[in-house]
C-alpha cells in the first residue's frame, strides 16, 4: 500500500504520463469561445458591443430606479432665458475650449445599449445649457463648464458666484447675460465658494485684477483659501493628473461607448485659467456681511467638499447658496484621481446646520453644479436626503468595519439605504458607493485589511509570474479567461486575466481580452468615473498611452499662488533622492520683500526645508526677492541668471545650486498604469489629445493643471 505521495515520487514516468495528459487537455481547442467582433461605429476598432449580459445587467439596474420622479427635468429647464449661442467657444490660444456639439448625440435617442440608464438620465439633464433665471435678481449660466456661474443683484451691478475654470468660458456667459439680463451694469463683486479649481480658474475672463487691488471690486472667500487653493494639488500633482486620465476620461471621445459626461457636469473647459486673490476672507464659522447691498450670511464649512468652503444664505431673498456641499449626486468621499479622503460626518453636520438655520425658511436654494430647488418643502427634502446620506455612509462602513469588514470587502457589503436610493440626488454621479464606502475606511483605518498577507506583499509584476506558472500558463489562463468573459463573469476574468498581463506585459491578446472585459464593466456602471476608469484603461491597453506636445495649461497665477514654503517642500518631492546621496550643504534662503527666511538642507540624501530660521554658518546664503523668485518659479527666467543679473545675491558657494538643480527630475505625464501600454501601438487610432506636456526648469514649480471637482 502506497500513499498517493509515494507513488508520485517514487514512479517519475507516471509523472511524466501525467504531465503529458495535461499537456493534451491543454493544446485541445477550449470550449467554444464566443466570437466578438469588433463594432462598426464605435470609435476604437477593438471595441466592442456591450454583451447579452451586460444589457441583462443593465436592464434590471433600469428596474430599480425611481423613474417616475422626473422632478429634476422639470428644475431642470425652468426659468430658462436664452440658449447658448454657438455650442463651441474658442480658447485664445486658438483651440477649442468647450464644445458641447460632442454631446448632442446624448440628445439623439432614448436609451444606448452601452451607457446605464442612471448616468445616461443624468448626462441628458447636464445637456442643457444656456442662461437661466432662478429668481428675479439671482441668475445662472449652465452648461458653459463643468461648474454653473451664477449671478446675484447688487445695489450697483453683479455679484459673482463661482467664476468656472477657464477665462473664455466665463466671457462667453457674461456675453450672454449682458445680453439678456445684464443691463450693462458692472461686476460690484466676486465670491470665491471653495478652493477647486472650477470655481475661481475663470476669474480674469469678467474681472480686471486692477479693480481688484484698488478696492473696486472685493473678493470673497472662506479664510485660508489661499492655503488650501494650491496645497491639495502641488505635492502629488503630476500623479493626479495622470489619474485624471482615468477618472475623468481625457483620452476617451465623446461616444455612447467613451465618455458621456462627468456627473457634475458635461466636462472640464480648456481655456486659460487664472487666480486672483481673494481680498476679504470669511473668519467666522457664521459671519454676516454687506455685499453690494445685499445682506449675505455665511456659513464656513471646512474640510467637507473641499478643504476650505462656505455655503451663502440672502436672508432678503430667502436664498440659500450651497456651494458644492449639496448637489444633485452623492459626492466623493474618496476622489479616484487621488486626494486625501474627507470627513462625511461633519459633511453631513455642516448640512444638517445648513437645514436647521437657514433651511427652515429658504424658498430657493441654488448651488454650484447642476440646477436649483424651489420651495420649502422640497429644499427641506433634499437637504435631509443629503444630510443623511453623508452620516449613514461614515457610520454604517464604520459600523460594519467594526464586525470585521475590511477595505477589501466593503463596497460588496455596503449599501446605501433604499430610501437613499430612492432619490435621485443621492445616486453616485461623481462618488459611487463602492469607492466613497472604501475611502471610509480609508480615512479612519488606512489602507491595511490586517491580513499580513497584505502587509508587505509582493508588487504585481513579482508575483504574477507564479500564479501564470501555477495556474498552468498563458493559454490556460487565456482560454479560462475567455470562458469567464463569455459567461458574463467580467471581475472573476479581470482578477486571472490581470495576472496574466502583469506577468506578461507583452502579451498583446492578453491585453485585449482584458481590455473586453474592462470595457463591458465600463458600460454596467452608473458613476462616471468608475465607467471613465474601467474604458480609460481598456483605451490604453489596447492603444498604449498616446503621445504628442499639446497646448501646457500651466498658470503662472496658480504658481504664484505658491507660498515659498510650498514651493521648497515640492522641491524636496521632485528631488530623486538616489542622486542626492553624499550630497550635504546649507543654505540660507532670504526674501526680503515679504520679510521671508528658510534654512535650507541637504543631507542624508534629503531636501528639508525650516520657515523663520538662518543657519549660522551656511554654505550658501540666496537672497531673492519673492516677487523674482515666482519667475524662476513658473519657468520664466531660470535661477544663473538671476545671479548673473544681480537680481539675487549669492554669498558662499554657489556651485550648490548647480549640484542641486542635476538631483531635480522631470516626472513623466504619461506614465505608465496598465502594464505593457507605455509603448503606443500607431496603427490603433480614435483618441483625444489631453494638454499635459512640457519640460520643467530645475527650479520650476510645476503643478500642469488646476485640478476641477
Ligand atoms: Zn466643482
Amino acid at each position: 500500500m502506497t500513499t498517493r505521495r509515494e507513488f508520485l515520487a517514487s514512479v517519475p514516468a507516471a509523472l511524466a504520463a501525467f504531465a503529458v495528459a495535461d499537456r493534451l487537455v491543454l493544446d485541445a481547442p477550449p470550449a467554444r469561445a464566443q466570437q466578438i467582433d469588433p463594432l462598426r461605429g464605435h470609435f476604437h476598432p477593438k471595441g466592442k458591443a456591450p454583451s447579452s449580459h451586460t444589457l441583462e445587467v443593465l436592464r434590471k439596474a433600469k428596474q430599480t430606479l425611481p423613474l417616475s420622479d422626473t422632478r429634476d427635468f422639470e428644475e431642470q429647464k425652468r426659468g430658462f432665458i436664452a440658449p447658448m449661442k454657438s455650442l463651441k467657444i474658442m480658447a485664445d490660444a486658438g483651440h477649442v475650449a468647450w464644445d458641447m456639439e460632442r454631446f448632442q448625440f446624448l440628445d439623439e435617442q432614448e436609451e444606448f445599449d452601452s451607457i446605464h440608464a442612471s448616468l445616461l438620465r443624468q448626462s441628458k439633464l447636464n445637456n442643457n445649457y444656456g442662461l437661466y433665471e432662478v429668481v428675479p435678481g439671482i441668475y445662472q449660466v449652465r452648461g458653459f463648464d463643468l461648474s454653473d456661474l451664477t449671478f446675484v443683484r447688487g445695489k450697483t451691478g453683479w455679484i459673482v458666484f463661482d467664476p468656472l475654470v477657464t477665462g473664455e468660458v466665463v466671457r462667453a456667459a457674461w456675453d450672454l447675460f449682458q445680453e439678456h439680463v445684464g443691463e450693462g451694469l458692472p461686476v460690484s463683486a466676486v465670491i470665491y465658494s471653495h478652493t477647486h479649481g472650477d470655481h475661481w480658474g475663470g476669474v480674469r475672463g469678467i474681472v480686471d485684477e486692477a479693480d481688484v487691488r484698488s478696492g473696486k471690486i472685493p473678493i470673497i472667500a472662506p479664510a485660508d483659501f489661499m492655503e488650501f487653493t494650491v496645497s491639495e494639488n502641488v505635492y502629488a500633482g503630476n500623479a493626479m493628473n495622470r489619474r485624471l486620465f482615468y477618472q475623468y476620461g481625457l483620452l476617451l471621445p465623446a461616444s455612447p461607448h467613451g465618455y458621456v459626461g462627468q456627473g457634475l457636469g458635461q466636462a472640464v473647459s480648456a481655456g486659460a485659467t487664472g487666480l486672483i486673490a481673494p481680498t476679504k476672507y470669511v473668519e467666522k464659522d457664521i459671519e454676516e456681511l454687506d455685499v453690494d447691498g445685499v445682506r449675505m450670511i455665511f456659513q464656513n464649512t471646512p474640510n467637507t467638499e473641499a478643504p476650505r468652503e462656505m455655503n451663502t444664505y440672502i436672508p432678503d431673498l430667502k436664498a440659500l447658496w450651497m456651494a458644492e456641499n449639496v448637489i444633485a449626486s452623492l459626492h466623493n468621499i474618496y476622489t479616484l484621481r487621488g486626494a486625501q479622503v474627507r470627513d462625511p460626518l461633519r459633511w453631513s453636520k455642516y448640512i444638517g446646520e445648513a437645514l436647521y438655520r437657514f433651511g427652515v425658511e429658504a424658498e430657493i436654494m441654488f448651488a454650484s453644479h447642476h440646477w436649483p430647488r424651489w420651495g420649502n418643502e422640497r429644499i427641506q427634502e433634499v437637504l435631509r436626503g443629503q444630510r443623511d446620506l453623508y452620516a449613514n455612509m461614515n457610520n454604517q462602513v464604520l459600523h460594519l468595519a467594526n464586525q470585521g469588514v475590511t477595505i477589501s470587502e466593503i463596497h460588496n457589503v455596503y449599501q446605501v439605504p433604499k430610501g437613499l436610493q430612492a432619490k435621485w440626488d443621492c445616486r453616485g454621479y461623481h462618488g459611487s458607493p463602492q469607492h466613497n464606502s472604501r475611502g471610509v475606511i480609508q480615512r479612519y483605518l488606512g489602507f491595511w485589511d490586517c491580513n499580513p498577507t497584505s502587509l508587505i506583499p509582493l508588487s504585481p509584476a513579482d508575483s504574477a509570474p507564479l500564479y501564470v506558472e501555477m495556474m498552468g500558463g498563458a493559454e490556460k489562463i487565456m482560454s479560462r479567461g475567455r470562458e469567464l468573459h463569455d459567461e458574463g463573469r467580467y471581475l472573476l476574468a479581470s482578477e486571472i486575466l490581470n495576472k496574466l498581463v502583469q506577468a506578461e506585459p507583452d502579451n498583446e491578446a492578453a491585453k485585449d481580452l482584458l481590455a473586453d472585459v474592462f470595457e463591458q464593466l465600463g458600460y454596467q456602471q452608473e458613476n462616471p468615473g468608475l465607467r471613465n476608469s474601467f474604458l480609460a484603461a481598456a483605451y490604453e491597453l489596447r492603444s498604449g498611452i498616446p503621445e504628442g506636445e499639446t497646448a501646457d495649461s500651466s498658470s503662472p497665477d496658480v504658481i504664484r499662488a505658491m507660498s515659498t514654503e510650498l514651493f521648497l517642500n515640492f522641491l524636496g518631492i521632485r528631488m530623486d533622492s538616489r542622486k542626492a546621496e553624499g550630497m550635504r550643504f546649507t543654505m540660507n534662503l532670504i526674501t526680503p520683500d515679504n520679510g521671508e527666511k528658510f534654512v535650507v538642507e541637504l543631507d542624508n540624501a534629503t531636501l528639508t526645508n525650516i520657515k523663520g530660521f538662518l543657519a549660522e554658518k551656511p554654505d550658501l546664503t540666496l537672497t531673492i526677492n519673492r516677487a523674482d523668485l515666482e519667475q524662476t518659479m513658473i519657468g520664466a527666467k531660470a535661477l544663473d541668471a538671476q545671479i548673473a543679473d544681480g537680481t539675487a545675491n549669492v554669498e558662499g558657494d554657489p556651485s550648490i545650486l548647480k549640484k542641486l538643480a542635476a538631483t531635480m527630475v522631470d516626472f513623466d505625464p504619461r506614465f505608465e498604469i496598465m502594464p505593457g501600454t507605455k509603448t503606443r501601438r500607431p496603427e490603433m487610432t480614435g483618441y483625444v489629445e489631453s494638454g499635459i506636456s512640457g519640460t520643467a526648469s530645475p527650479y520650476e514649480a510645476v503643478p500642469r493643471q488646476t485640478i476641477a471637482e
